[in-house]
């Protein structure tokens, strides 16, 4: 073992130059497209400058000592909610707050140019992104009212579907059948409006049927936000070999899910046991208002050994990286870890703070300092300005 350190080290130190791996990490252009700490600050009523660790992913101290640059913030609610759109904007208001009680630490982003602005200034570069097409309550003016809100992503649906584009869920459970999945018109004029507006389509939760029907029209580059590798793991909420092809022709990038069960498919069997032992205690925390996610994220907390003994390390998100580069290169890669929307990552990855972890893996892996900036965030700066132009 001693020896294979050596190398590692040696290794490390040949392709990095001399430059250590936190020197990569820290000068590194670090992009996560997926946080859902909006929706779980207000399910656990906690903020986010607060000091939040053991009781969240993600608190703004800890993203700042984890290295992310930049932030989207999942603005999201479940389908069961009454007026979806007000709801987003009850969100965004919270972000809004966020931003403007710390001044000398976040930065609202919209463009590349504020983006960069964010860089140098050393704050947090905080953007939006919509996690689920229900939130526009089909009218393209809604959609345009988030955009003028600062959003700068729409994930086409959540697990519900829309009027206009079928989910993942949807699709495979039968729920929608394939004669009704897909886009609709109206679905199309969406596509084409975001694309007018510069405002970037994720799918991320789409039905396959949606998919190719966005990918038929889309004239700028796309992302998936919250995904990972169909290959590995054969789940709806990850992306085929197909479907991965088809987003480095579009020029667009892959962020892969941190969660466990979207890496390891024994993950959910696994999980499922420990919620059935742990059952009265959630259903405890839902009675006393909690939605059903947040209720089960909160016991995994308190249960936290348990939990860990099936997690899978994290070699295998590395696994799902490296599945998608010899598939299409490096440059249609990137991160969205949705932390805080999961209940658990790999081994490791306990949250925000971690990210150094990853960029000293893909070193250990061979991947040089340009293409793990690529990986962190360069690919998608390159699809936001790139969907910036009329
Ligand atoms: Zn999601």
């Amino acid at each position: 073992m001693k020896h294979l350190c050596c190398w590692t080290f040696l290794l490390l130190a040949v392709t990095s130059l001399g430059q250590t791996p936190t020197r990569i990490h820290q000068r590194a252009v670090l992009v996560d497209t997926h946080n859902d700490f909006p929706s779980a600050g207000i399910a656990k009523n906690l903020p986010f400058d607060g000091n939040l660790l053991g009781s969240t992913h993600s608190d703004l101290a800890r993203m700042q000592s984890g290295g992310i640059d930049v932030q989207i913030f999942s603005i999201f609610c479940g389908p069961e909610q009454a007026k979806p759109f007000a709801w987003a904007n009850r969100e965004i208001d919270s972000v809004r707050a966020w931003v403007q009680r710390n001044p000398d630490r976040m930065q609202w982003v919209r463009t590349s140019r504020e983006l960069h602005a964010a860089l140098r200034s050393g704050r947090l570069g905080t953007m939006l992104g919509v996690e689920g097409g229900h939130m526009i309550e089909d009218r393209l003016e809604n959609l345009q009212a988030l955009f003028d809100r600062g959003v700068r992503y729409l994930t086409l649906t959540w697990n519900n579907s829309t009027s206009w584009a079928s989910s993942a869920l949807d699709e495979t459970t039968g729920r929608i059948p394939p004669a009704k999945a897909g886009l609709t018109p109206l679905g199309r004029e969406i596509v084409r409006r975001m694309n007018d507006l510069g405002m970037l389509i994720d799918v991320s939760h789409n039905g396959e049927r949606t998919f190719w029907d966005v990918m038929a029209i889309t004239r700028k580059p796309l992302i998936a936000s919250h995904s990972s590798a169909y290959a590995l793991c054969p789940h709806r909420r990850n992306l085929k070999d197909d479907q991965i092809r088809a987003i480095a022709r579009n020029q667009g990038v892959v962020h892969l899910n941190f969660y466990a069960g979207f890496l390891d498919s024994t993950y959910d069997q696994k999980a499922a046991a420990l919620a059935q032992r742990y059952k009265a205690e959630t259903d405890s925390l839902v009675r006393a208002g909690m939605q059903p996610d947040y209720a089960q994220m909160m016991v995994a907390e308190k249960h936290r050994e348990d939990y860990n003994a099936i997690r899978p390390p994290l070699s295998l998100l590395l696994d799902h990286l490296d599945h998608i580069v010899r598939l299409v290169g490096v440059d249609h890669v990137g991160l969205g870890s949705d932390f805080d929307g999961i209940e658990a990552g790999p081994l490791g990855l306990d949250g925000v703070e971690a990210f150094p972890k990853i960029t000293a893996a893909l070193l250990e892996r061979g991947y040089s300092v340009k293409e793990i900036r690529k990986i962190l965030g360069g690919n998608f700066l390159r699809v936001l300005k790139a969907n910036e132009h009329r």
